[in-house]
């Protein structure tokens, strides 16, 4: 563009874009280095039973506290980790990580792990996984693999390729987010997912008794309960969602009102807790 197409708003807009793509270029590089540095860990949610509110599962969730800027935050980091595919290397380090920690729950409860789609079209993943139950000895029936919809959109025939590898090692899939990406009914037909995912937006609408939301999500547990799958409610953070997501049927609800994700220790903590209130 020329230069005085841009008027007045040339000078005031320009730096501001070099500061955010420096800001980028750095983060890119710490990130780079955190795997060797030791700084990322795991935080594990629980997933309860909407019934018993018994543990069912944690949802593994990277956190990356960067030496050079302290915690970072997945919405920022994880977009990065997609784009340079330093979410392969990372995202392994989680999968490995998440499996030898689950490995010592207690055997019914089982682990949930994102993947990216970088990761799910890389040649080796299904390989990957295998080695993962492997080495830390976890049944691969207690791991269950959350995508979102967007693995079908670059290359959709090499990602159920993929996600069919891993169901006929009898990991559970779970389909992310669901609602907010590219819904379309034909990922549902032609895989099979254990679990649905129902976007924390749709809680939030039907707490707020919103017709959409509530529609939605009566159609979405009818279609799971129909095509064996089981929903999760994302993001419940008060009893009035909690109400409402109950009325609704959904099977497994995850959220704040639970428990907010949390260290390993903490997990392991809680799980004592939780076989102690079933002897009680
Ligand atoms: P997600 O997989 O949908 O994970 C759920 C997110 O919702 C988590 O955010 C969690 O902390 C948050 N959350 C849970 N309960 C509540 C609630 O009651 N209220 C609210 N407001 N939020 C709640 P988090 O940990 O910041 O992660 C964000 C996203 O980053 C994840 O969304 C996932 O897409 C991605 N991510 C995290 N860890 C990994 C990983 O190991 N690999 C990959 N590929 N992506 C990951
Ligand atoms: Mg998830
Ligand atoms: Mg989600
Ligand atoms: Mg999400």
């Amino acid at each position: 563009r020329s230069k005085d197409e841009g008027g007045g708003s040339h000078f005031a807009y320009e730096p501001q874009m070099h500061a955010h793509a420096e800001e980028r270029r750095k983060l890119e590089f710490a990130l780079r280095h955190s795997l060797e540095r030791d700084e990322l860990t795991l935080a594990f949610q629980p997933v309860v039973d909407a019934t018993t509110e018994q543990i069912m599962s944690f949802e593994a969730l990277l956190r990356w506290n960067s030496a050079e800027f302290g915690p970072v935050s997945p919405a920022k980091f994880i977009p990065i980790a997609e784009d340079t595919r330093l979410i392969v290397p990372i995202g392994e380090w989680a999968l490995r990580r998440a499996c030898e920690e689950a490995a010592r729950w207690p055997s019914h409860i089982r682990i949930a792990v994102n993947v990216s789609a970088e990761q799910m079209l890389d040649a080796s993943f299904a390989s990957t996984v295998v080695s993962a139950l492997a080495s830390s000895g976890l049944a691969a029936e207690r791991l269950e693999l959350e995508v979102t919809e967007s693995i079908f959109l670059r290359d959709g025939g090499a990602a159920q390729n993929t996600l069919s590898q891993i169901q006929s090692l009898g990991c559970g899939i779970a389909l992310d987010d669901f609602g907010t990406g590219y819904s379309s009914l034909g990922y549902l037909r032609n895989n099979r997912f254990t679990t649905i995912k129902i976007d924390r937006s749709f809680v939030t609408g039907a707490a707020k008794d919103s017709p959409e939301s509530l529609a939605i999500i009566r159609a979405v547990v009818a279609m799971a309960d129909a095509l064996d799958m089981t929903t999760t409610a994302e993001g419940v953070e008060s009893e009035r969602e909690l109400d409402r997501i109950r009325q609704l049927g959904c099977t497994k609800i995850q959220g704040f009102l639970f428990g907010r994700p949390m260290g390993a220790m903490e997990a392991q903590a809680l799980l004592a807790r939780d076989a102690d209130r079933k002897i009680a």
